[in-house]
């Protein structure tokens, strides 16, 4: 008797056991299921789930660690311009194939696949808009399209953004990723850097500012053009910034880098980049430095008019 109570006990218990197994098997393969749809967001960093509306709200930094997930252009511009400002420009610029490319895949397919996909025709979206009611011209560049690489559109709709930046007298600001320079354009790619450097050129002749944010990653043919050549430079928690990749200047100098190796960190204490902006603070940090370097107001300040009508009179009073 006793004997059948301890099994049907051992029973009960091992049925508890397997239950609990299986119920735990099931919670994580719904979250799982749910990470999969997007509803959840389980952090490279950190590893830890966050519902994506929230991760969302705190601008896809991980509330828990502070990793910046990447976002895409359309999510940044929505981020650092105020509601219904942004007034896109050169929309309907598209590539072209002029060298025939084809690796694995021939270039124009590749580029019709990220056209369709993405609903963009390029890897950067440039135009209008306000920050704090600031107007200032903005790009964006997408890592999503083809790592964001600089083609010749990359280059004309960055350039055209720049020269009437400077017509109007607009400061610029543009949100770097890169993987560099698009091979399948060989030299018409490189190009872009001479010309995109010699517009902000005209911009800084002009005396207007020009802040480039660096995101993770930004490297190649961007790092050594426009990419550096900003009045301040700004740059994202952690990012990869660098010209050469880490594993070919390893090979190179046939030795092991340090971990934060052209991490924004590491790049800062070098003097490359002026300031490291937790991407929560990035708006607020932009508007105040576009503020204090507005162009003077056209009406000279009262005390200025006093002083010159002053020296005016005096003059005509001594001739
Ligand atoms: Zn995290």
């Amino acid at each position: 008797m006793a004997n059948n109570d301890e099994s049907r006990g051992l029973k009960s218990l091992l049925d508890w056991f397997a239950n609990r197994r299986k119920s735990g098997s099931t919670i994580q393969e719904r979250q799982e299921r749910e990470i999969a749809d997007g509803l959840w967001h389980k952090c490279s960093e950190c590893g830890v789930l966050t519902y994506t509306k929230d991760l969302r709200a705190n601008q896809m930094v991980c509330a828990e660690c502070g990793h910046h997930n990447r976002v895409d252009s359309d999510e940044r511009i929505r981020q650092l311009t105020d509601p219904n400002t942004w007034r896109p420009m050169d929309e309907s610029l598209r590539p072209s194939d002029p060298l025939q490319f084809r690796d694995r895949k021939a270039y124009v397919d590749r580029l019709r696949e990220m056209q369709e996909k993405l609903g963009l025709t390029e890897a950067v979206q440039t135009g209008w808009g306000q920050i704090n009611g600031l107007p200032v011209a903005l790009g964006v560049m997408d890592f999503r399209f083809i790592g964001a690489s600089m083609g010749s559109v990359v280059g004309e709709k960055l350039t055209r953004l720049i020269e009437r930046a400077t017509e109007r007298r607009y400061p610029v600001i543009i949100v770097c990723t890169s993987g560099g320079a698009r091979m399948q354009e060989g030299m018409l790619s490189l190009m872009q850097m001479a010309k995109i450097s010699a517009a902000l050129q005209r911009h800084r002749e002009a005396k207007l500012l020009y802040i480039p944010v660096l995101t993770n990653p930004t490297t190649g043919g961007v790092t050594a053009s426009f990419a550096m050549l900003g009045d301040i430079i700004l740059a994202e928690p952690k990012a990869t910034i660098g010209f050469a990749g880490r594993r070919v200047i390893e090979q190179t100098l046939r030795e092991k880098l340090p971990d934060d190796f052209q991490s924004a960190e590491d790049v800062l204490k070098h003097g490359f980049v002026d300031e490291i902006v937790p991407r929560t603070h990035l708006k607020q940090t932009l508007a105040q430095l576009i503020a204090l370097h507005q162009p003077p107001a056209l009406t000279p300040p009262h005390n200025l008019v006093m002083w010159e009508t002053r020296t005016l009179s005096s003059t005509v009073a001594e001739s």
